[in-house]
């Protein structure tokens, strides 16, 4: 008997009928003798009409009532698997974030998990219930609903499993695992049996959504046996996340590539090329609270120099106001953004033990004509800056280029 935790997302809980596959699904495991808790996300296009409803209300939506109202989508899903489960005859038990008690910090709509009750979740397993816990929602020490960023219902399943020392924790969504790329975007992108959970970290960071970053890095802390599936087949094996590098495998060099078209770039020219310019330029970006990924400074020339930075696409319009309001008192000539940019990322551990994966990638850019605009590398992820409509070829050519089609 094994302790299993299911993460289920929007599509494969988007209808009645699929709620009841899933009720099925579930049945099957129960059947084995399996303790099971599910954790659900919203019916799929849930979340996104409620943020929208909050928009046509208020422009600037307040965040607590924010996650107050984004935090329903999940109460209607769990209750009507409880009660398809019920139907088929099984003990089942649906609980809100706030029931079980999944505390978090307060910081609404983004909010991260500090401690999960999880001894009463044990006696009601022990009694034979499976528990259906909503995704994505917490409550802060006061009791305010919280929740925990979009893609958040992988973390709570995570964390869950992590909490109840699960023995394994499935994530069912509507494709079959992890893919070398979004096979959304590249048809031939090949499903991976096994990702390192450290590629894992980074193709999430770097915008495969397949997986919240942050319940990637929960199964890191608390090594959770952690496997994303279809929940549209029965059958497969999924992508299991893996701690060790297998060295009986060939290790490809470059295991995915991932992508995001959310951010933005600001350039502020001809600034002093003078010590603490840098801190000038950034340090009220970071007090506003506004997240800066890459940042690039040019060598000087007449002592003065060009400084870029990315923000999320959010955060552009108020961050290109400030380095306006601010630029006088930098001294900068002028302050410019582009918002229709895109990142393109190549990850893959085996980068560690080979020279000359930059210059493959780059090569690769410039037959199509890709211009380069920013670069940005770590021990096994490349990424690179470039305009938002070359995305989808870039991504292609890389895949093609790195040989991530053929199987390994
Ligand atoms: P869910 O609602 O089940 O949480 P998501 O839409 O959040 O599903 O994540 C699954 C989607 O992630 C897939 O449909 C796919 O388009 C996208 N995706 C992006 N990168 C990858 C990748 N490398 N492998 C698999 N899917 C990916
Ligand atoms: N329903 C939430 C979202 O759409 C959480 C999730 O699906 O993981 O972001
Ligand atoms: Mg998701």
């Amino acid at each position: 008997m094994a302790l299993i935790i299911q993460k289920y997302g929007g599509t494969s809980v988007g209808s009645v009928e699929r709620i009841k596959q899933v009720a099925e699904r579930v049945a099957k495991f129960k059947m084995l003798g399996h303790q099971v808790v599910v954790v659900l996300s919203a019916m799929s296009g849930e979340t996104n009409r409620l943020i929208k409803l909050a928009h046509d209300v208020q422009s600037q939506p307040d965040a607590r009532e924010l996650d107050v109202l984004v935090s329903t989508g999940e109460q209607v899903t769990i209750a009507l698997l409880a009660m398809a489960l019920k139907d088929l005859g099984l003990k089942a038990k649906s609980y809100t974030g706030a029931q079980v008690r999944i505390l978090t910090d307060n910081a609404h709509t983004k909010a991260r998990i500090l401690n999960i009750d999880e001894q009463h979740l044990r006696t009601d397993l022990q009694a034979g219930n499976v528990i259906v816990v909503a995704g994505f929602q917490g409550v802060d020490e006061h009791g305010n609903i919280t929740t925990l960023g979009r893609g958040g219902s992988d973390t709570t399943g995570v964390a869950l499993a992590a909490a109840l020392k699960a023995d394994e924790c499935h994530i069912y969504t509507d494709v079959d695992g992890v893919y070398t790329t979004d096979p959304r975007i590249v048809p031939e992108a090949r499903r991976l049996k096994t990702i390192t959970f450290e590629e894992m970290l980074e193709m999430a960071s770097l915008g495969s959504k397949v997986l919240q970053i942050r319940s990637v890095e929960f199964a890191g802390k608390y090594k959770v046996k952690l496997r994303v599936l279809s929940s549209f087949q029965d059958e497969g094996e999924g992508t299991l996340i893996t701690f060790e590098e297998d060295d009986n495998m060939e290790q490809a060099i470059i295991s995915g590539i991932a992508f995001n078209r959310d951010e933005a770039k600001i350039t502020v020219l001809g600034v002093p090329d003078t010590p603490g310019v840098a801190y000038q330029i950034l340090g009220p970006v970071a007090d506003a609270n506004i997240d800066v990924d890459m940042i690039i400074q040019n060598v000087g020339a007449n002592n003065t120099t060009d400084f870029t930075f990315t923000v999320h696409r959010n955060d552009y319009a108020r961050t290109l106001q400030m380095l306006r309001d601010m630029q006088a008192k930098i001294g900068a000539r002028e302050v410019i953004g582009d918002d229709k940019i895109a990142k393109v990322s190549i990850v893959g551990v085996g980068m560690r033990s080979h020279v000359g994966i930059a210059s493959s990638m780059f090569k690769s850019l410039a037959e199509e004509s890709i211009n380069i605009q920013m670069i940005s590398t770590s021990e096994i992820k490349i990424s690179v800056v470039i305009d938002e409509k070359y995305l989808e070829l870039a991504v292609r050519v890389l895949h093609k280029a790195f040989g991530l089609e053929k199987a390994a």
